[in-house]
């Protein structure tokens, strides 16, 4: 997603130690990470910036919601993301490494931004699939589907026929 001016950390202006910030991620953030799905949200991100002579490392942690539609039921859903990341920022002129979590930055750099690092620790931390919580789907797409669903005491379950072959042959 595209850098957010919000997000920008003048690093060169901090003493050299350990620096907090915190950001307040709402709906514009998850419309401007043009995700479909994303259809608003609130999170909080903290992080927490050490500063040294050729190094900055950053730990974020974000917490909040996504609002996105339930994969069951297609109601909307809030969606809980929590989630920690880490990210080394090396002052350098050369690109040192092959590893995603050091990345280099030029030498003569004043500031950074966050927005690219914020929005992965989001999506790195969002689950696959996401349902309301058990018996909170939309009632009329419940019925709906449980009448299209085979439902296994109208005849046995084939896979315990094909168990119970597999144990008398094994007897
Ligand atoms: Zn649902």
């Amino acid at each position: 997603m595209e850098a957010l001016p919000e997000h920008t950390i003048a690093f060169s202006g901090l003493k050299d130690g350990t620096h907090a910030f915190d950001f307040v991620l709402g709906p514009s953030f998850f419309t401007a990470t043009g995700v479909e799905d994303f259809m608003g949200g609130q999170a909080n991100a903290h992080v927490v910036l050490e500063k040294s002579s050729h190094l900055l490392v950053a730990r974020i942690h974000v917490e909040g919601h996504i609002d996105m539609l339930c994969d069951h039921c297609n109601a909307p859903m809030q969606q809980a993301i929590k989630g920690d990341q880490r990210q080394v920022f090396k002052l350098s002129p050369e690109n040192v490494s092959d590893d995603d979590e050091l990345v280099s930055i030029d030498p003569d750099a004043h500031e950074i931004n966050l927005t690219h690092y914020i929005f992965e620790c989001i999506s790195l931390n969002l689950p696959y699939r996401h349902v309301h919580p058990a018996g909170q789907c939309d009632p009329e797409v419940e019925n709906a589907l449980n009448k299209v669903l085979v439902h296994p005491e109208n005849g046995p379950d084939p896979r315990w026929a094909a168990l119970n072959k597999l144990k008398k042959k094994n007897a």
